[in-house]
């Protein structure tokens, strides 16, 4: 089968591969829909998480499955299905420790694009199909649903990491794809006021109608000033980092008041270090909570995000800013991502 694959740091092709093999609590899929993600130009352009070669990009797909082995009990070939970019091993240690983002080490449970191939190929293996896929409503639109394995998951996963109360103040980074379900998920926790921080008219645009009650351009100065003036000198209750270079973190810390929450989502592709300003973070005693953390995944967390998008709590559609039809624009698409027009928010490439 061919896919399209990280050659090496740097380098993006397509490639011939052994279509993979069901394992008896496996299912093989075929993309019906996928995005390209930031996070595969921080791996493949920055080397991010190091050489990867021939690997199959992409972890942001809805599919039809083909194939499930014997023991899988949920799912048939032919029922469409949303995958998440993170599919766990949901039998080990770290799920029970309640972070099956990890399971098996570190990151582990980010398989797609990161430890074995990923959607961007005629067909993908998905791990313990029965934990992993979530079906897809028939109303659901491919478009729409190609959101929520990632750009969903993980906006949302901010809001929840930021611990937002109802009426709190919140800042949101960045309101690419990304940034922009954080502000939709901190308007579904109850947010009173949401800072969006950003400079592209067509997301500002996006943001206000997801919540955001305000907006900061970066562009026109150091944010923490915009944000402290505007919040009365106060600061943030809770701050989202969805956006931006290692900076941002020192930015975050000094917005944020003291006993708030920084909750980082960003995918930091370079840089040895993180800043954390050693007085704005009184001296190390101003119980400002840093948090940061990969996107949930499994059948549980893709439900309910179904639900949102099924009830019309929220609409991811609106992150769709350009649609393409057949395999052949995959390289395009990756690299829209790559790129970042003005007029972009997110692709998706649907395989008719
Ligand atoms: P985008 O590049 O589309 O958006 C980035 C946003 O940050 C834009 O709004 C941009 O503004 C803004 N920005 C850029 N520079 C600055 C700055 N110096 N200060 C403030 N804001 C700035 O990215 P995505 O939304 O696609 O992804 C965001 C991050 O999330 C990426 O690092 C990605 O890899 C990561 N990610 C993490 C996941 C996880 O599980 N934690 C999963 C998926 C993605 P403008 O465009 O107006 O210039
Ligand atoms: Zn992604």
């Amino acid at each position: 089968m061919k896919g399209f694959a990280m050659l090496r740091i740097g380098e993006v092709g397509w490639i011939e591969k052994e279509k993979p093999v069901a394992g008896p609590y496996d299912a093989i899929v075929r993309p019906l829909a996928v995005a390209p993600c930031t996070s595969d130009i921080h791996t493949v352009f920055e080397g991010a998480i190091g050489e990867r070669h021939n690997m199959i990009l992409g972890h942001e797909a809805v599919g039809e499955v083909v194939e499930v082995g014997s023991e899988v009990k949920d799912f048939k070939p032919g029922d469409r299905v949303v995958v998440p970019a993170i599919t766990p091993d949901w039998r080990s240690i770290e799920v029970q420790e309640g972070y099956h983002q990890h399971s098996e080490g570190m990151l582990a449970g980010w398989k797609f694009s990161n430890v074995k191939d990923g959607v961007f190929g005629e067909y993908f293996h998905v791990n313990d199909a029965d934990m992993n896929l979530a079906l897809l409503p028939d109303e659901i639109s491919l478009e729409k649903a190609a959101m929520i394995p990632d750009m969903m998951t993980t906006g949302f996963h901010g809001a929840e990491l930021a611990d937002i109360k109802i009426g709190s103040t919140v800042a949101v980074i960045g309101i690419g794809p990304v940034g922009l379900m954080g502000v939709a998920g901190a308007e579904l926790c109850g947010a009173g006021r949401i800072i969006a921080v950003g400079s592209r008219p067509n997301c500002v645009e996006v943001a206000k109608s997801y919540g955001a009650t305000d907006i900061v351009n970066y562009r026109n100065g150091d944010i923490v000033t915009q944000i402290i003036d505007l919040t009365n000198g106060k600061g943030v209750d809770s701050t989202i980092i969805a956006g931006g270079n290692p900076d941002v973190m020192e930015s975050a810390v000094r917005m944020t008041k003291p006993g708030g929450t920084i909750a980082n989502i960003n995918y930091f592709g370079e840089g040895k270090i993180l800043p954390i300003p050693r007085s704005d973070w009184g001296c190390g005693m101003a119980h400002k909570n840093i948090r940061g953390g990969l996107c949930p995944g499994g059948r549980l967390r893709m439900e309910r995000l179904i639900n949102i998008v099924k009830y019309n709590r929220v609409d991811p559609g609106k992150l769709v800013t350009h649609v393409y039809h057949g395999f052949e624009n995959m390289e395009k698409a990756l690299l829209l991502m790559k790129d970042k027009p003005k007029d972009l928010i997110k692709p998706v490439v649907i395989l008719d």
